[in-house]
Parts: C-alpha cells; sequence; structure tokens
C-alpha cells in the first residue's frame, strides 16, 4: 500500500509531493494529461519563448526560499515592470505611482479624487460584499470602471459584481476591517502592498515544475478515474490499475476534485461542482514595432475593447523574443466575456491585431499562437465560505483525505507553493497517527 497519492501535477499538487518526499516519505503523484504542470506550461518556437498560463511569480520570502532551496536560480523582472498602463480614451496612461502624480493623473476626475479622500472617513465592513459594491460606495463608478476592474480582469479575469471582497481579496478586506480607509492605512502604515519580487526562470515558468518533477515519482496519461475510502485506506480506480493508499491529496481543479468526491460524499461533490470557472484565452503575439518599457496594460470594459489587456513579455525578461520583435501576452474573455471561447481562430487573431494596432504602435504581427482555456480561475465569488468551510469538513470527516489547489488557498501561484507547507505538514500528522 502507498503511503500518498497526490491527484494533479499542478503546481499544488507537486509542491505538496516534493515536501513530503524531502520528508523521506513514499509518494506517487498521478497526472491526468500527457504533461505536467497543469496550467503552468512554458513553450518554444521560432525564437520565442512564450507561456501559456501564468506569465509571472509573485514571490515573496517563503516562496523565494522554496526556490532556492530546489536549486533553481530566478530571474527577477525589469525594474521597469513598475510602469503598468491602463487604457483610456485612446492612450496609454500610467498608474500613478506616487501622491503627486495621482493628483495629476488623467486616469480620473477631479470628483473621483475627491472621493477618494473622503474615504477617510469610512467605516469597516465586517460582511461578504461584492467588491464592486464595496468599490462604489466608497470611491465611486469611476475607481471601480478605472482601476479595480481592470486589476480584477488581470488577477481572476473576474466580474467585480460577484467577486467577494473577503474571499478574493482577503489582504484587502483585513486592511479595511483594521483601518476602517483604506486610504488611512495607507497613510498610517508604511507598507500597505505584499512584499515580494516579480520572476520567472531562463527557461520559463516550466523550469520549477520540471525540476520539482525530478525529485519525484510522477506518472502521466494516468486519470484518476474512482476514489473510494475504507476504514483504514482508499482505493483509487487509476487509468489501467487499481491502487491503495493510506492518504490522498486531491489536488485537481474543482470541478473534476467534485467529481472525484462523489463516492466519499455525493453532497459535498455536488457543492464544489458549483464554483465558476471561466474560460480565458492566452494569445501570444511576436509583433514588430516599439512598445513602450513596462508590465503591460489592461482595458477597461467600459472602454469596448473586447482584450482585457497584455503583457510586455520581452521587456519583462530577457530571451523572450528574436532580435528586432517584441513578446506580448493578450487576454481575453473572463466572467464578462465568455462567448470568446467559442470564436475561431481567425476572428481572435484579426480582434487582437485590430485592437492591438489602435492601442500600441505596432506595425505588424510576425507571430502567433492561441490557447484555449475553457475552465481558467476559479471564481472567489460572494458566499465563497461555503465551499471552504465544506473542505475542512471533508477533510475532518475522512480522514486521510486532504484537499488542495488555487480554488481553496488562493489563485496565485505562489498561494499555492505557501499552502503546501501546511497540506504536506497536515499529512505528516496523518500518516504518524496511523
Ligand atoms: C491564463 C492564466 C493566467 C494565469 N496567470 C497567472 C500569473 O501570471 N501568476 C500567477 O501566480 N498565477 C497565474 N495564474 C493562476 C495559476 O496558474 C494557477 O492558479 C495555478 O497554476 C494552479 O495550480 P494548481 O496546481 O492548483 O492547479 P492546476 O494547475 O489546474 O493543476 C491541476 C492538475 O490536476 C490534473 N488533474 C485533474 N483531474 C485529474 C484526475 N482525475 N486525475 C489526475 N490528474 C488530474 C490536471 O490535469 C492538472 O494538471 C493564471 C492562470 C491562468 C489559467
Amino acid at each position: 500500500m502507498r503511503e500518498v497519492v497526490v491527484v494533479g501535477s499542478g503546481i499544488s499538487g507537486l509542491s505538496v509531493a516534493y515536501r513530503l518526499k524531502q520528508k523521506g516519505h513514499d509518494v506517487v503523484v498521478y497526472e491526468k494529461d500527457d504533461e505536467i504542470g497543469g496550467t503552468i506550461k512554458t513553450k518554444q518556437e521560432e525564437g520565442y519563448l512564450y507561456e501559456l498560463g501564468p506569465q509571472t511569480l509573485f514571490a515573496d520570502e517563503e516562496v523565494l526560499k522554496f526556490i532556492e532551496e530546489l536549486g533553481l536560480k530566478p530571474i527577477k523582472a525589469s525594474e521597469n515592470a513598475k510602469y503598468r498602463y491602463i487604457y483610456k480614451k485612446g492612450k496609454l496612461i500610467p498608474l500613478p505611482l506616487s501622491p503627486a502624480q495621482f493628483l495629476t493623473t488623467p486616469l480620473l476626475s477631479f470628483t473621483s479624487k475627491i472621493k477618494i479622500l473622503k474615504e477617510l472617513f469610512s467605516k469597516p465592513v465586517e460582511e461578504d460584499i461584492s467588491i464592486a459594491e464595496f468599490v462604489r460606495k466608497r470611491f465611486g463608478e469611476e475607481v471601480l470602471n478605472y482601476l479595480v476592474a481592470p486589476f480584477l480582469s488581470g488577477v481572476y479575469a473576474g466580474d467585480p459584481e460577484k467577486l467577494s471582497l473577503k474571499y478574493a481579496t482577503p489582504r484587502l478586506y483585513e486592511i479595511q476591517r483594521k483601518h476602517g480607509s483604506l486610504l488611512k492605512a495607507l497613510l498610517k502604515e508604511k507598507r500597505v502592498a505584499p512584499k515580494g519580487q516579480l520572476i520567472s526562470f531562463e527557461g520559463g515558468l516550466s523550469e520549477l515544475i520540471n525540476t520539482l518533477a525530478k525529485e519525484l515519482e510522477v506518472h502521466t496519461e494516468s486519470v484518476v478515474l474512482r476514489m473510494r475510502k475504507f476504514e483504514d485506506h482508499f482505493k483509487l480506480d487509476v487509468r489501467g490499475k487499481k491502487v491503495e493508499t493510506k492518504s490522498v491529496v486531491v489536488a485537481s481543479p474543482a470541478y473534476t476534485s467534485s467529481y472525484l468526491l462523489k463516492e466519499i460524499s455525493f453532497s459535498a461533490s455536488e457543492i464544489f461542482e458549483k464554483i465558476d470557472y471561466p474560460p480565458v484565452v492566452v494569445v501570444n503575439v511576436g509583433v514588430k514595432g516599439k512598445i513602450p518599457e513596462g508590465f503591460g496594460f489592461l482595458v477597461p470594459r467600459v472602454e469596448g475593447k473586447r482584450i482585457l489587456g497584455a503583457m510586455f513579455m520581452s521587456k519583462l525578461f530577457p530571451g523572450r523574443a528574436p532580435e528586432g520583435k517584441e513578446l506580448l501576452s493578450v487576454f481575453l474573455g473572463g466572467a464578462t466575456d465568455r462567448e470568446v471561447i467559442e470564436l475561431p481562430d481567425e476572428e481572435i487573431v484579426n480582434t487582437v491585431e485590430k485592437e492591438l494596432k489602435e492601442i500600441l504602435n505596432i506595425e505588424s504581427i510576425d507571430f502567433v499562437r492561441i490557447h484555449r482555456w475553457k475552465r481558467a480561475i476559479p471564481q472567489y465569488n460572494v458566499g465563497y465560505e461555503e465551499y471552504l468551510n465544506l473542505v475542512r469538513d471533508m477533510e475532518k470527516d475522512y480522514p486521510g483525505l486532504f484537499l488542495t489547489g488555487n480554488w481553496i488557498y488562493g489563485v496565485s501561484m505562489g498561494d499555492c507553493i505557501r499552502a503546501s507547507k501546511s497540506v504536506a505538514q497536515n499529512v505528516e500528522g496523518f500518516l504518524a497517527s496511523c
């Protein structure tokens, strides 16, 4: 009998498996696809090195330590990554980086700036409300449309009317609970933004995945089809074989985890199935022409364009595009434009080319690769507490069962890596008690 089976070879599954292996445990990872990494997929073609899923990893001290332990050398994004742009009325406007820039930015009207100052007198919010409701009340529609909504489409490809202040932006929720006003927090605390570095690797983000997998027993094309719990062990049907194990770490997305939990708790399975994962289309484009120094730009929905934004990947990291060309990663879709996933390639390329030419000073497109994520990112919408409580109940009621992934511990790669520490500790605690 195995000690630990991990279902899924995304960053969540691999980092838990790695930590357990380091402690001397017997661990095997089963992955349904023919390649490892889940949403992390780096490709190299025609002199371009591009990402199909996540583009950068925001690493705090804990994540950097984990990377260092693996012997990996991260590459820091260019200093210019601090320049981020919002598209407004035909122009890219830099996000203000200082109070002086804030006062003069054309991004917001005088009325919105006054409203922001008035926020100083706001009272904390305790309940689970949508980010749109919170922002609209405090700062008004313009701040919602031109600052907050684009930020949320950059992280969640989400809908601010549905995303929960408490669960999608827990840091913001806690800050306003502590200080009442966000502006007051900004003036009072030396640091409001999280501390860390934006990184990748020479070979892209897959380098992290490949390094983890090198240390592990990972079987690809090994979908876990069925999971049953017996008194002191689990029986898994993995493509072509049966596996018995003392514990299981289910590190697949909510919609597959829900399927796997059917025979353990049908009701829990039905609840997890409800978690929304809107589609996202990522278009990597190689272009000729001059693009600004910086991270990239976001397009507010009210500007009437189809693309959500683009990242200037060849400006962020070296070696991403051939000499004289630039690499952009463009995003479409999300919770407010689900139909985009159905569009034919030609229509997607035409839209991207037309809108990029309207927004940037590019001459021509030299390279295009489209990737469709049918179910991209879990939406931490209002009411998400129900799912998180259920995860805890399931782990308590079925000893040896552990659930993890970006739908429980936060959507960033950093969140998944940080979570792996406590998940691995819980598994170890369970194994010690067997
Ligand atoms: C387009 C896009 C852009 C993003 N950009 C960023 C970014 O810039 N920075 C950032 O930090 N994060 C970003 N993210 C989020 C981040 O990539 C993910 O949250 C994270 O990689 C999720 O890892 P995971 O291991 O939890 O899940 P996944 O990566 O989804 O891995 C789950 C794995 O389980 C496997 N699996 C499913 N069912 C079974 C089964 N029955 N049997 C066996 N295996 C199974 C799947 O095939 C998959 O490999 C982005 C995500 C997307 C989609």
